[in-house]
């Protein structure tokens, strides 16, 4: 049966696209085992292939569902439990220019932050540490020691480049939600209990530190050294033009 056409953003690559019958597929199966507690149940899974060549992933969803008679015919009623078996976990791909250890802990922290959001937590707040200390170069011994600092060396203009005083507002309304703000003042080891939402709040700051930090940064050297570039070839010519000038000189006053 053909499908409507639909958009929608592939995790592995970021790439928004419309999916069509050519890379989506969908199945359901009745389970026949009698009733059990939800009443006639099945399962189903859809797939669908990413449409970016340089990509080309398979995103795949199962899920356990109700199951209904349409037209003689057991079919899907509404979803009961949904798994994402892949990509696994709901993570951001991130540039090979940040530093591996930062990027795993992201990546583990999304993957776990529905299961445990503490463990997540504290996987996103050593996270932020780690990006206070390797990007800002500040290190103390607790994190919000670390964020005070921040503060203070926005204020007096001594922070790295394209550390903004928004960003240490976000980290601060970050910090105001329910128990992260207890989670920032203690021992990095020691676990906190935090909601789902409170998790997911962290991860997004990661998320936007990433992009703010080092991706800006990566951008900003990248337009510097093509700019150098430039310049250099700009300078070779004008040297370059000037000794074919000498050279004209020297010729006509030798003749
Ligand atoms: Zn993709």
């Amino acid at each position: 049966m053909a499908i409507n056409p639909f958009e929608w953003q592939c995790s592995f690559c970021n790439q928004h696209q419309v999916v069509t019958d050519s890379t989506f597929a969908k199945s359901f199966k009745k389970l026949y085992l009698g009733k059990p507690r939800a009443g006639d149940v099945g399962v189903s899974f859809y797939a669908i292939r990413c449409a970016n060549p340089s990509c080309n992933e398979l995103t795949l969803t199962f899920s356990y569902v109700t199951a209904k008679v349409h037209n003689g015919d057991w079919v899907e009623n509404a979803e009961l439990q949904s798994w994402r078996l892949l990509p696994d976990s709901y993570a951001k791909p991130q540039p090979d220019y940040i530093p591996i250890a930062l990027r795993d802990d992201y990546r583990e922290a999304c993957l776990i932050r529905d299961k445990s959001p503490k463990s997540a937590a504290t996987l996103a707040r050593r996270c932020l540490q780690g990006m206070i200390r390797d990007f800002c170069g500040i290190s103390k011994s607790r994190l919000v020691d670390e964020i005070n600092t921040l503060r203070e060396r926005v204020e007096d203009g001594s922070a790295p480049k394209g550390v903004e005083p928004e960003t240490v507002e976000a980290i601060d309304a970050i910090r105001g939600i329910g128990n992260i703000g207890a989670h920032m003042e203690r021992d990095i080891s020691l676990i906190v209990d935090v909601d789902p939402g409170e998790a997911q709040a962290l991860i997004e700051l990661i998320e936007m530190l990433f992009e703010e930090w080092y991706v800006a940064r990566h951008v900003r050297d990248e337009k510097l050294t093509r700019v150098k570039m430039i310049a250099a070839e700009k300078a070779a010519a004008i040297q370059a033009g000037k000794a074919q000038m000498a050279q004209q000189k020297l010729a006509t006053t030798t003749d």
